[in-house]
């Protein structure tokens, strides 16, 4: 009986688990392949100068209109990221006066990408119909064009985002630091994907990207280990296993110590995850600044949030300064059809 229990108990973990984040199973897939170089340790010492802006697309990939997920839903994702990273999310006075000591701004904005690969002008957004009706974690079809999937964008120069009908019930996952750079990025599930007014509930305010975002930047669940805490960070108290749902705060675990449900890398609801730690915090500036610094080369970001982007100016050319016209990185002079002109220095 007992043992039938513990079966039981087993399989509704699991199922659990793998329904909020696919991120950790699909590691240790990676590591199996061959396809996965040893994560290294991100330097937390690091002194932060300007603005981090990572320019983003997002792969629609659908097999019927239901997945073919509005412009407006992306935005919305867009936002969230946006205020999440910023420690701008309106519920994140909600943190409990216990942790308000060591809340962390990660200060990182993404934007959509105003150019491709190939320098034309971009909404940052893809689509792509597929023969698909769903795709599964361990193959990566999805992020394969001859798989029925799009290929990714430089993945050196664009944050990857793709977003599609996961097979079952996982709602995304993330490659970590240290991934084949043909893989690389986010997956989430069209269904879970920004802010959703009607459905489906506890994970329809976009944190599911916000807490894969975490991975892609170098983080652990905060239950990683259990009550060993390796997550990496001593601020993130030792929690025994992953939170669901909306618990009333406070919970305790591993031997009375306060859980900190409400942190973006654990698995509650999305209404009850509204913060990174200092530490977290540092540990993906940093990773953004040692491991994933192409990122920030590509200055073709500009919108930081969506009002700004629907009001957009459409640039209509490029030329140097002598006038001639140009696609080179350099600094060059871009005009709008709005009349404003702009100078850039960009650099290769
Ligand atoms: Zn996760």
């Amino acid at each position: 009986m007992y043992r039938l229990l513990f079966f039981f108990c087993l399989s509704i973990f699991f199922s659990f688990s793998q329904n909020r984040c696919g991120s950790e199973e699909y590691r240790n897939m990676l590591i199996e392949k061959n396809i996965f170089i040893k994560q290294k340790k991100a330097n937390q010492n690091i002194i932060r100068s300007g603005q981090y802006n990572i320019p983003v697309v997002f792969h629609v990939i659908f097999n019927n209109d239901q997945q073919n997920i509005p412009d407006s839903q992306i935005f919305s994702q867009l936002e969230v990221l946006n205020q999440d990273y910023n420690a701008q999310n309106t519920d994140f006075t909600n943190v409990p006066e216990e942790f308000s000591d060591v809340t962390g701004d990660v200060g990182i904005n993404f934007c959509l990408a105003e150019f491709d690969p190939d320098g034309n002008p971009s909404t940052g957004i893809t689509r792509t119909s597929t023969e698909e009706f769903s795709f599964s974690m361990s193959d990566d079809k999805m992020k394969m064009t001859i798989e029925g999937g799009v290929d990714p964008w430089d993945t050196e120069r664009y944050l990857n985002i793709w977003v599609c009908n996961l097979n079952g019930s996982l709602l995304g996952f993330s490659t970590y630091p240290g991934a084949d750079p043909l893989i690389d990025g986010v997956v989430i599930d069209y269904e879970y994907l920004g802010v959703l007014i009607n459905s489906p509930y506890p994970y329809n305010l976009g944190r599911t990207a916000t807490h894969e975002l975490g991975h892609f930047f170098g983080l652990e669940h905060t239950f990683y280990a259990g009550c060993s805490d390796w997550d990496g960070c001593d601020d993130t108290p030792p929690i025994a296993t992953s939170t669901f749902g909306c618990p009333d705060f406070p919970q305790e675990s591993c031997n009375n110590v306060v859980s900190m449900t409400m942190n973006f890398m654990d698995y509650t609801n999305d209404a009850c995850m509204y913060m990174f730690t200092q530490c977290q915090a540092d540990i993906m500036l940093s990773t953004l600044i040692s491991q994933r610094a192409t990122l920030l080369e590509n200055s073709f970001c500009e919108y930081n949030n969506v009002d700004e982007f629907l009001n957009q100016k459409n640039l209509v050319k490029v030329i140097d300064l002598l006038g001639r016209d140009t696609n080179h990185n350099r600094f060059n002079i871009h005009l709008y059809d709005d009349g404003s002109v702009e100078k850039k220095y960009i650099i290769d």
